[in-house]
């Protein structure tokens, strides 16, 4: 079963959004600005979705489709999640519609990085470079480069943070809808055959994992023994089965090496912490839910369970801004004492 049967519209992101500022006062400026981009995002992945994205490249052979992309066991196997089968075919990222929501709303969530990103925008969207500097982008964007990217940021005079966000920001709806189309194909491969740490689409790390109801692997040390464990990835929000028990970061799993945090009275929300490796990762139990919640928010309700695994020297499969919220302006969260209500579980 996988934790995420429907897509998010942009109205189900916004009225998550306010559900979690309500439930976290503390956190709603936090929750207010990653939720604009969320929202973005889900509004971008409908207009692709529906055919109204414009190609980076159009009618470039290069450009990797992916209806036609199917999985190799063999490969997968080995640990080479699907995107990475594709071989020097590229992601269309379809910037040239998807900059102006993603920009927009980066824009508006933080102000400090308006400047570039309006810039980014403009020398997407209009111009005689326009095309030109899209392809530079998608290039850097399927690459990974670090110097192509330190270049661009060069470009725009910005940091060179600042400018990977952006462009992660704009990768994010083309990857998150290769997930939709992708997902589905891994559903006739037994879990069994990946059981990695890093994402079978993509390659990404977790952001969190749900506890969802489902008969399990039977192992000694278990005590609810209808629960399966799915991680859920912080690069294109595929989910997939991973063993109860193991650590996703260094596949160890003696139970003796890790400990469980949760907030006195919400044992559901809990962060699981390897001795091993020094990794944490978010947990939420979702099984007297009715419906899974939506994996690319939920972990911004848990902060105060990051906060409480780095305060002990940990650090998360999956950094990003909002749980090394020093780097995006919030300077509060990272600060100040400790939640005094954790507990061991
Ligand atoms: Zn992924
Ligand atoms: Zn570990």
């Amino acid at each position: 079963m996988p934790a995420l049967a429907t897509e998010p519209s942009a109205q189900a992101v916004h009225e998550h959004v306010a559900t979690l500022a309500r439930e976290r006062p503390a956190l709603e400026p936090l929750v207010q600005a990653f939720g604009l981009v969320q929202a973005a995002a889900a509004a971008s992945r409908a207009l692709l979705a529906a055919g109204g994205g414009l190609s980076d490249a159009p009618g470039d052979p290069g450009l990797l489709d992916l209806a036609s992309l199917e999985p190799d066991v063999a490969l997968l196997e080995q640990g080479v999640p699907l995107l990475g089968q594709a071989g020097p075919l590229r992601m269309d990222f379809h910037l040239a519609t998807v900059a102006p929501l993603m920009l927009g709303a980066a824009a508006e969530a933080f102000p400090a990085l308006a400047p570039v990103a309006a810039g980014l925008e403009a020398a997407l969207s209009a111009g005689p470079g326009a095309e030109a500097m899209r392809r530079t982008c998608a290039q850097a964007m399927n690459s990974g480069d670090r110097d192509a990217l330190a270049v661009l940021a060069r470009r725009f005079d910005a940091p060179f943070g600042v400018l990977a966000f952006l462009l992660e920001c704009l990768g994010r709806p083309a990857l998150e809808r290769a997930a939709a189309i992708l997902g589905p194909k891994l559903q006739e491969t037994p879990w069994t055959i990946w059981n990695r740490g890093r994402c079978p689409v993509c390659g990404g790390a977790p952001s969190m994992s749900l506890l969802q109801l489902g008969p399990q692997e039977p192992t000694e040390y278990l005590k609810n023994v209808s629960a399966q464990r799915w991680l859920c990835c912080s690069g294109c929000a595929h989910t997939w089965r991973f063993a109860r028990t193991m650590c996703p970061a260094c596949g160890h799993d003696e139970q003796q090496d890790r400990e469980y945090f949760h907030v006195q009275g919400n044992a559901d929300e809990r962060v699981e912490l390897c001795k091993r490796c020094n990794h944490y990762l978010l947990t939420m139990d979702v099984r007297d839910r009715l419906s899974a919640p939506d994996h690319r928010l939920a972990p911004l309700g848990l902060v105060h369970l990051d906060m409480l695994a780095q305060r002990r020297g940990y650090a998360p499969l999956a950094g990003n801004l909002w749980n090394l919220p020093e780097m995006a302006g919030f300077p509060d969260l990272a600060g100040g004492p400790e939640p005094p209500e954790a507990e061991r579980a």
